[in-house]
């Protein structure tokens, strides 16, 4: 289902002209309007979810799938030295625009790009407390 006032759902779905470089069934992959570097591109599914939480599991699947695929792709095409596959949900981790979608960043060497994080420094015991508190049995 399209929800009303978003902006990738009319993207996706073509009720809005954009740059697409990829459309099947569930995706429409498109250039970011304001890129982090050259090829940046968006996989948005044709679906409304807000984000990882609420996305169908098929989807999410499918959608990883796809990076792989576009990963080796846009590489091939446009001779990148690395690429992220990034993927923010809430405002707290960076998301901005409220329907799930994917990043996928070509990176080249001394490109200005920042996807990074300040490495944290914890104790052993604290890192044995947080696996226990996550651990799946
Ligand atoms: P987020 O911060 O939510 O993970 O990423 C949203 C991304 O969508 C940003 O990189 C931003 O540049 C891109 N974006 C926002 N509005 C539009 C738009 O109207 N068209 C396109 N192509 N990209 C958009
Ligand atoms: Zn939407």
């Amino acid at each position: 289902m399209m929800k009303d006032d978003c902006i990738f759902c009319k993207l996706a779905n073509g009720v809005f002209e954009t740059n697409v470089i990829y459309e099947d069934d569930d995706f429409t992959v498109i250039l970011d309007a304001n890129p982090a570097t050259k090829g940046h591109a968006l996989i948005l599914p044709k679906e409304h979810y807000d984000n990882i939480y609420e996305l169908d599991e098929e989807i999410a699947g499918k959608a990883f799938k796809l990076a792989k695929k576009l990963a080796v792709h846009m590489s091939d095409k446009l001779g990148c030295d690395g690429f992220n596959i990034v993927q923010n949900n809430g405002e707290a981790a960076g998301q901005t625009v409220f329907h799930f979608h994917m990043h996928l960043i070509p990176r080249y060497k001394n490109d200005a790009a920042m996807v990074q994080w300040k490495p944290g420094k914890p104790e052993d015991d604290e890192l044995k407390k947080i696996c226990a508190e996550l651990k799946i049995y």
